[in-house]
């Protein structure tokens, strides 16, 4: 008996089952060549079916998890808005899958599936109040409560990469101006690099410049942000994660000096559990796993 986990991103689609507890048979390939816009059910069905036929096909499959960088609904049945994919929009990929592979499918947004892994591995406890926030190309945010993410009303809880940022003028993806993005994300530090530091590589940048006032400014926006969901929910851990956070001299004490700043006094500042996630390319498959095994 096994489970497997699928997460799909804007440029991979990876996948893995698990085998006594260890991840196996991680598999790579591309979202673009894979994904027909149009067919994503019988494309992620006929992938689902390789996998199955290459790697697992004696073992018995109780359950499939897929982490989708997308809005889903509060029931996690439907994909509403996928930003990065075509074509995803408005589909029942659980339900449509279950008909055509006979096993048991369950969504989740990907930033779940990346924390449901990074607290089985930071060995965090179930109760009380956990959240994660992944500064990647944008701001992913999970929020979890006594060991379940948060979905809230419409499945849209934790996008703390959209809190309004007063004066804010500033075009968001999302269609908003002067979502906190905007300020704190990897397309902004991309921008920053592009326009003050055009002859440093994106690896090098925090490396040659941290101490430059437009990259200290950077870190202090990614606090800001982080402090208005601390304050709010003064959480019992606090996990950073993503791209930006993992590159090559981020000055993590930095982070920490104006997370105290931000935070309300004496608590939570006082108090503030910090952990980093090791940012490695199976941890939304193995994340997706754990979520998994929850459901059987
Ligand atoms: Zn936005």
């Amino acid at each position: 008996m096994s489970v497997i986990g699928i997460d799909i991103g804007g440029t991979n689609i990876r996948i893995g089952h698990d085998c006594n507890g260890k991840l196996k048979d991680f598999v790579k390939i591309s979202t673009k060549e894979n994904l027909k816009e149009g067919k994503i059910v019988e494309c992620l069905a006929n992938i689902i079916k390789k996998y199955i036929g290459e790697y697992c096909k004696d073992e018995e499959i109780q359950q499939i998890a897929i982490g989708i960088p997308a809005t889903l609904s509060a029931d996690r049945k439907e994909i509403l808005q996928v930003p990065n994919i075509k074509g995803m929009n408005n589909i029942r990929l659980g339900e449509e899958l279950e008909k055509v592979l006979g096993i048991k499918v369950a969504l989740e947004r990907d930033v779940h599936m990346l924390y449901f892994w990074d607290k089985y591995e930071q060995k965090i406890a179930d109760d009380g109040i956990g959240i994660g926030i992944y500064i990647g190309t944008g701001v992913g945010n999970a929020i979890f409560i006594n060991g379940k993410p948060l979905a809230g009303k419409d499945g849209a809880a934790g996008e703390l990469g959209h809190i309004p940022m007063i004066g804010g003028k500033e075009q968001c993806g999302c269609g908003n101006l002067g979502c906190s993005e905007c300020y704190a994300s990897g397309w902004k530090l991309v921008q920053i690099k592009d326009k003050c530091f055009p002859e440093t590589t994106m690896n090098e940048l925090f490396v040659k410049h941290s101490n430059s006032h437009i990259l200290r400014e950077y870190v202090d926006a990614i606090a800001c942000v982080a402090c208005s969901e601390i304050n709010i929910l003064n959480p019992d851990s606090i996990i950073f994660g993503g791209g930006v956070i993992n590159m090559k001299g981020f000055p993590k004490e930095l982070l920490e000096e104006r997370l105290y700043v931000h935070a309300r006094k004496p608590y939570p500042a006082e108090n503030l559990d910090i952990k980093y996630s090791v940012d490695k390319p199976d941890n939304g498959v193995k994340g997706a796993i754990i979520f998994a095994k929850t459901l059987i």
